[in-house]
């Protein structure tokens, strides 16, 4: 990490520096204090926080409300499950990692495994995973992810898991295996997965009660590790597994202030509120992180997203300060991303307040030095993409092109759901520019995601550079008041992949 001023135990003591930088700096220690334990949704903590951001909201003359959302919360009950081949036993964890399931209790599946590629159906890429094989009746085994030659948002678009689940139903598997490849086991190893998966995985509930997306004929799906996919890879086997779920209801709420302006068309400005929570007895194994075995139990979450919440609330101030906007602007504080998006997929779905025409989404600014240059997430899909450059510029920002395609960062937050519904949306990430010749940008990016990311170390003992923060809430801001103020709301471009067919 780089040597700042901020460097070190001390990095939470925000120096003198300008009121925006205070205002973040104070709002993340917030947030990211172990007295909110995580904010995962559906606890204590997670209610605090949103009383916080509310209070906020509040306070600043916006219209506040919260969104309440109730999830199902599905447990894996490890002792009574089980995963063979051939009869030979697998040790869950270890050899593989198995989802709970949101529709019953116990699943059961026994059937023989067919590779699947990608399992993937692109037919505007030529690629269709399923057309040399017979999926029926059958288990998947496929690589995570999606093609490398991809153009960078549909391999994001394609290598989501949910997707893929949905193409092997539809195909008429009746379960999911998944291998990774090796850019995804650098990216996030077997090991570092297996430790987060007692954190239970969350669907909301829809009006019938019923887990949102829950995929019907799926009676199996898993992570396998390296060996294990290499061997049902190479030969004919047939895997029986056995899944049993635990289920417990959670409620938990997106919270909303509403900016009014002059016309009946909103704008969104977003970030999540939630996290990982606190997993005390969390198994620590040699491969964690050392960070990691130094920190508690709790998953603070102050890059994610203590920073984007804290940008949200910062620009709310100042909006609010200035001229009444033309088009309104909503800021929204979600619940359940961590969980898959859950609140901002149940808000896009039942927007309080329509029509919605765009959403600019913040999720973990990474101010880990001083950030020359800012990646437009999905750009150059709309009208967006031009705006967000020009803010960009005025703020002093270089745009560059997404240095981590690997990362398939566009589908992995908030601003999918909106596009999902047709709603274009963009979403500001540090580039790998430092201004400070010293620090490599790049790698020290690189190093945070795999030591630091979804670990209990995204506290606030890191180094911060409030400035560069201070600037990506400047961008964001100048961002959202001209899409507000825009004669024209924001188009997706004519053709274009993610717009509405
Ligand atoms: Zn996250």
């Amino acid at each position: 990490m780089g040597a700042g001023a901020l460097a070190g135990p001390a990095a939470g003591e925000a120096p003198a520096a300008t009121p925006a930088e205070r205002a973040i700096a104070a709002h993340m220690r917030f947030l990211a204090g172990d007295l909110l334990e995580g904010r995962e949704p559906g606890t204590r903590g997670y209610e605090i926080a949103a009383e916080y951001v509310r209070a906020q909201f509040e306070s600043i003359g916006l219209e506040t409300s919260y969104q309440p959302v109730e999830f199902r919360s599905a447990k894996l009950i490890e002792e009574q499950s089980s995963f063979a081949i051939d009869n030979q036993s697998l040790t869950i964890r270890k050899d593989v990692l198995l989802r709970p399931s949101f529709l019953s209790q116990t699943s059961e599946v026994s059937a023989p495994v067919v590779f699947a590629g990608f399992g993937i159906t692109a037919p505007e890429l030529h690629l269709d995973d399923y057309s040399s094989i017979d999926a029926r009746g059958k288990i998947v085994l496929m690589l995570s992810g999606a093609p490398p030659n991809f153009p960078t948002d549909q391999r994001a678009f394609y290598s989501g898991s949910r997707l893929k689940e949905k193409n092997a139903a539809q195909h008429g598997a009746v379960g999911v295996l998944t291998m990774l490849t090796p850019i995804d086991e650098q990216r996030a190893p077997f090991a570092k997965r297996a430790q987060q998966s007692g954190i239970p995985p969350m669907l909301y509930l829809d009006e019938n009660g019923r887990p949102a997306d829950a995929i019907d004929g799926i009676r199996l799906s898993a992570t396998v590790n390296q060996a294990t996919g290499e061997r049902l890879r190479a030969g004919e086997h047939t895997v029986a597994a056995r899944t049993v779920s635990e289920f417990s209801k959670a409620k938990s709420e997106n919270v909303i202030g509403i900016l009014h302006g002059n016309v009946d068309e909103s704008v969104v400005l977003s970030a999540h509120l939630d996290h990982l929570g606190n997993h005390v007895g969390r198994a620590l194994s040699p491969s964690e992180p050392a960070e990691s075995r130094l920190h508690d139990s709790i998953y603070n979450g102050a890059y994610d997203n203590g920073s984007g919440i804290a940008c949200l609330i910062e620009i709310a101030r100042a909006l609010a300060s200035g001229p009444r906007p033309k088009r309104s602007i909503v800021f929204v504080a979600f619940t359940g991303e961590e969980k898959g998006d859950q609140g901002s997929e149940y808000f896009a779905r039942h927007p309080p307040i329509r029509p919605l025409v765009a959403d600019v989404n913040m999720d973990m600014f990474l101010m880990l030095y001083p950030v020359g240059d800012l990646v437009a997430l999905g750009g150059e899909h709309s009208t967006l993409g031009e705006i967000a450059a020009q803010a960009a510029h005025e703020v002093g920002f270089a745009m560059s092109p997404d240095p981590y395609p690997e990362e398939v960062r566009f589908i992995r937050s908030d601003q999918f759901s909106f596009v999902e519904e047709g709603i274009p949306a963009i979403h500001l990430k540090p580039g790998s520019k430092s201004l400070d010749p010293k620090i490599d940008g790049a790698a020290v990016t690189r190093d945070w995601l795999r030591r630091i990311y979804h670990s209990p170390a995204d506290d606030m003992n890191q180094h911060f550079d409030f400035e560069s923060g201070a600037r990506y809430a400047e961008t964001n801001l100048q961002l959202v008041r001209a899409i507000a103020n825009a004669p024209e709301r924001p188009r997706w471009k004519p053709g274009d992949f993610f717009a509405p067919k």
